[in-house]
């Protein structure tokens, strides 16, 4: 399995495509992607490709939890906030790279899963809700970063009040056939929204 994780990493640094950050890709050389999808899906565990996991859901392309991760940059002293957990996949990247990891997923069956395999991978640094991630988290929490992995058609800025001065959101903004990911930060007091690139996510659903 970690010589197929090898494999999927080159796919990921090839053509043009940057993932050159250290720890981003120790950490997806340490994941095991395969634990994280559905029995029949395994053998495509280490392709670069998102698949199904039941209720209609996907687990994100690993060059996208990649790209995410490394906009990021998730810091051992930091604090995240991830919504739309899904299979946990990413959830786990972030775990081993920042402090802690709060995670919002309106399925429950999902966050439940996804709970049970950092249980097993030994994480102890996650926060799981099922809940509505419009509404962020409960807690009067600010985070460092907010990473979305669900595509709402507009920015949802009632998140940002959640965002440290200095910190950012980054986010997949748009209808499903035209969509684009965000990067959202603080500069002299205003919010800035850079568009960075093209990206097909899941919708993020409203009014639950
Ligand atoms: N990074 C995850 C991606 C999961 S797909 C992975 O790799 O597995 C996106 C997830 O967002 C889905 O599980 C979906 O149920 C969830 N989602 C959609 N709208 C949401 C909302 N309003 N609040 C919380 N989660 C939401």
């Amino acid at each position: 399995m970690h010589i197929q994780r090898e494999k999927l990493l080159r796919q990921l640094q090839g053509f043009g495509r940057h993932i050159s950050n250290q720890r981003v890709v120790e950490a997806m050389l340490k994941i095991p992607r395969h634990l994280f999808v559905p029995f029949d899906e395994k053998d495509l565990a280490y392709e670069d490709k998102p698949l199904p996991i039941g209720f209609g859901q996907t687990i994100s392309q690993p060059y996208m939890v990649a790209t995410m991760t490394q906009l990021i940059d998730p810091r051992p002293d930091q604090c995240i906030l991830e919504i739309g957990t899904g299979s946990g996949y990413q959830t786990a990247i972030l775990a081993e790279l920042a402090g802690r990891v709060h995670t919002v997923e309106c399925i429950a069956k999902l966050s439940h899963r996804a709970r049970e395999t950092l249980d097993r991978l030994g994480y102890q640094n996650v926060h799981f809700l099922t809940g509505d991630g419009y509404k962020g988290w409960p807690e009067p929490i600010v985070f460092d970063a907010i990473l979305i992995a669900c595509a709402p058609k507009d920015i949802p800025w009632e998140l940002t009040k959640q965002l440290k001065p200095t910190g950012q959101m980054i986010i997949p903004v748009g209808p499903q056939d035209n969509q684009y990911l965000k990067r959202i930060y603080q500069n002299k007091n205003q919010w800035i929204e850079e568009t960075l690139m093209e990206v097909r996510f899941v919708p993020m659903v409203s009014s639950l």
